[in-house]
Protein backbone atom coordinates (compact mmCIF):
# COMPACT_ATOMS: atom_id res chain seq x y z
CA UNK A 1 0.00 0.00 0.00
CA UNK A 2 1.52 3.60 -1.22
CA UNK A 3 0.41 6.65 1.22
CA UNK A 4 -0.02 10.24 -0.20
CA UNK A 5 2.35 12.71 1.10
CA UNK A 6 0.70 15.00 3.51
CA UNK A 7 0.09 18.45 2.40
CA UNK A 8 2.72 20.85 3.31
CA UNK A 9 0.41 22.85 5.66
CA UNK A 10 0.59 19.88 8.10
CA UNK A 11 3.76 18.47 7.62
CA UNK A 12 5.90 19.83 10.94
CA UNK A 13 8.91 21.02 8.99
CA UNK A 14 6.22 24.06 8.09
CA UNK A 15 8.36 27.39 8.51
CA UNK A 16 6.33 29.30 11.04
CA UNK A 17 8.44 32.34 10.12
CA UNK A 18 8.23 34.79 12.94
CA UNK A 19 4.78 33.83 13.98
CA UNK A 20 5.60 32.67 17.65
CA UNK A 21 7.16 34.52 20.70
CA UNK A 22 8.37 32.34 23.42
CA UNK A 23 8.87 32.65 27.14
CA UNK A 24 7.10 32.01 30.63
CA UNK A 25 4.37 33.34 32.47
CA UNK A 26 6.00 34.62 35.46
CA UNK A 27 7.92 37.34 32.16
CA UNK A 28 4.28 38.12 31.03
CA UNK A 29 3.06 38.51 34.44
CA UNK A 30 5.52 40.43 36.12
CA UNK A 31 5.64 42.50 33.03
CA UNK A 32 2.09 43.67 33.47
CA UNK A 33 2.48 44.64 37.16
CA UNK A 34 5.33 45.98 37.26
CA UNK A 35 4.15 48.72 34.38
CA UNK A 36 0.84 49.06 36.24
CA UNK A 37 1.19 49.93 39.64
CA UNK A 38 -1.70 51.60 40.87
CA UNK A 39 -0.56 53.59 44.28
CA UNK A 40 -2.63 53.95 47.48
CA UNK A 41 -0.83 57.69 49.42
CA UNK A 42 -0.88 57.46 53.06
CA UNK A 43 0.52 60.82 53.10
CA UNK A 44 0.49 62.32 56.86
CA UNK A 45 2.90 65.33 56.72
CA UNK A 46 5.46 67.27 54.61
CA UNK A 47 6.47 63.62 52.25
CA UNK A 48 3.51 63.42 51.25
CA UNK A 49 3.70 67.40 49.13
CA UNK A 50 6.68 65.32 47.52
CA UNK A 51 4.86 62.55 46.47
CA UNK A 52 1.97 65.55 44.95
CA UNK A 53 5.11 66.42 43.00
CA UNK A 54 6.18 63.53 42.01
CA UNK A 55 2.78 62.86 39.89
CA UNK A 56 2.62 66.49 38.10
CA UNK A 57 3.33 66.59 34.92
CA UNK A 58 7.09 68.43 36.27
CA UNK A 59 7.95 64.67 37.01
CA UNK A 60 5.33 62.50 35.22
CA UNK A 61 5.28 59.35 36.94
CA UNK A 62 2.61 58.28 34.47
CA UNK A 63 6.06 57.46 32.53
CA UNK A 64 6.75 54.50 35.22
CA UNK A 65 2.90 53.43 34.38
CA UNK A 66 1.88 54.33 38.23
CA UNK A 67 -0.14 57.44 37.69
CA UNK A 68 -3.15 55.65 38.46
CA UNK A 69 -3.31 57.02 41.89
CA UNK A 70 -6.42 55.33 44.23
CA UNK A 71 -8.36 56.19 47.42
CA UNK A 72 -9.87 53.00 47.99
CA UNK A 73 -7.24 50.09 48.86
CA UNK A 74 -9.23 47.38 47.11
CA UNK A 75 -8.37 49.63 43.69
CA UNK A 76 -4.92 49.67 45.14
CA UNK A 77 -1.08 47.65 44.73
CA UNK A 78 0.79 49.47 45.76
CA UNK A 79 0.91 51.30 49.44
CA UNK A 80 3.17 54.82 49.25
CA UNK A 81 3.87 55.52 53.23
CA UNK A 82 4.90 59.44 53.37
CA UNK A 83 5.10 61.24 56.06
CA UNK A 84 5.12 60.58 60.68
CA UNK A 85 3.27 57.77 61.58
CA UNK A 86 1.94 57.53 64.74
CA UNK A 87 0.73 55.14 67.06
CA UNK A 88 -2.76 55.89 67.17
CA UNK A 89 -2.63 55.81 63.58
CA UNK A 90 -1.19 52.25 63.34
CA UNK A 91 -3.77 50.33 63.44
CA UNK A 92 -5.24 52.64 60.05
CA UNK A 93 -2.14 51.89 58.40
CA UNK A 94 -2.23 48.09 59.14
CA UNK A 95 -6.42 47.73 58.19
CA UNK A 96 -5.56 49.75 54.64
CA UNK A 97 -2.58 47.16 54.43
CA UNK A 98 -4.83 44.31 54.84
CA UNK A 99 -7.67 45.60 52.38
CA UNK A 100 -5.30 45.14 50.12
CA UNK A 101 -5.27 42.71 47.32
CA UNK A 102 -1.80 40.37 46.47
CA UNK A 103 0.08 40.90 45.06
CA UNK A 104 1.09 44.34 47.03
CA UNK A 105 3.72 46.06 47.64
CA UNK A 106 5.03 48.80 50.09
CA UNK A 107 7.68 52.22 49.91
CA UNK A 108 8.68 53.36 52.88
CA UNK A 109 9.23 57.82 51.84
CA UNK A 110 11.17 59.63 54.09
CA UNK A 111 13.21 59.50 57.45
CA UNK A 112 10.02 59.64 59.14
CA UNK A 113 7.78 56.53 58.04
CA UNK A 114 10.93 54.74 57.69
CA UNK A 115 12.49 55.52 61.26
CA UNK A 116 10.38 57.61 62.67
CA UNK A 117 12.78 60.50 61.31
CA UNK A 118 14.01 62.80 64.40
CA UNK A 119 10.66 62.21 66.44
CA UNK A 120 12.13 60.29 69.38
CA UNK A 121 8.96 60.36 71.32
CA UNK A 122 6.41 57.96 72.91
CA UNK A 123 3.79 58.65 70.42
CA UNK A 124 5.64 57.84 67.14
CA UNK A 125 6.52 54.69 65.36
CA UNK A 126 10.03 54.52 65.30
CA UNK A 127 9.27 52.78 61.49
CA UNK A 128 6.59 51.50 59.24
CA UNK A 129 8.15 48.12 59.49
CA UNK A 130 6.79 47.47 63.11
CA UNK A 131 3.44 47.15 61.23
CA UNK A 132 3.49 46.01 58.00
CA UNK A 133 6.01 44.59 55.87
CA UNK A 134 7.93 47.26 53.45
CA UNK A 135 9.61 46.56 49.94
CA UNK A 136 11.42 49.52 49.49
CA UNK A 137 13.09 52.71 51.52
CA UNK A 138 13.56 55.95 50.77
CA UNK A 139 16.26 58.01 52.09
CA UNK A 140 15.63 61.65 52.93
CA UNK A 141 14.33 64.45 54.44
CA UNK A 142 12.10 64.82 52.61
CA UNK A 143 13.16 62.83 49.47
CA UNK A 144 13.08 64.75 46.16
CA UNK A 145 10.54 63.67 43.57
CA UNK A 146 13.75 61.93 41.66
CA UNK A 147 14.18 59.72 45.05
CA UNK A 148 10.61 58.61 44.35
CA UNK A 149 10.90 57.52 40.64
CA UNK A 150 13.79 55.68 41.17
CA UNK A 151 12.14 53.37 44.69
CA UNK A 152 9.83 53.12 41.51
CA UNK A 153 12.71 51.90 39.04
CA UNK A 154 13.72 49.48 42.31
CA UNK A 155 10.28 48.02 42.74
CA UNK A 156 10.11 47.48 39.16
CA UNK A 157 13.20 45.28 38.98
CA UNK A 158 11.67 43.71 42.38
CA UNK A 159 8.77 42.87 40.62
CA UNK A 160 10.93 41.26 37.49
CA UNK A 161 12.16 38.93 40.31
CA UNK A 162 9.00 37.54 41.48
CA UNK A 163 7.49 33.76 40.55
CA UNK A 164 4.17 32.80 40.91
CA UNK A 165 5.06 29.29 42.05
CA UNK A 166 6.84 30.64 44.60
CA UNK A 167 4.17 33.09 45.71
CA UNK A 168 1.94 30.16 45.92
CA UNK A 169 4.15 28.08 47.96
CA UNK A 170 4.23 31.07 50.33
CA UNK A 171 0.56 31.03 50.56
CA UNK A 172 0.28 27.14 51.31
S1 LIG B 1 10.88 62.83 56.72
FE1 LIG B 1 11.07 65.07 56.92
S2 LIG B 1 9.82 65.84 55.22
FE2 LIG B 1 9.20 63.68 55.54
S3 LIG B 1 7.47 63.76 56.94
FE3 LIG B 1 9.32 63.52 58.19
S4 LIG B 1 9.90 65.62 58.75
FE4 LIG B 1 8.47 65.78 57.03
Amino acid sequence: MTFKPLPASVTPEIDLGDSFVTTTVDAVVNWGRRNSLWPFPFGTACCAIEFMGVVSSMFDISRFGAELVRFSPRQADLLIIAGTVTYKQAPVLRRIYEQMCEPRWVISAGACATSGGFYDCYCTVPGIDEIIPVDIYIAGCPPRPEAFLEAIVQLQNKIDRESMKEQRTVGV
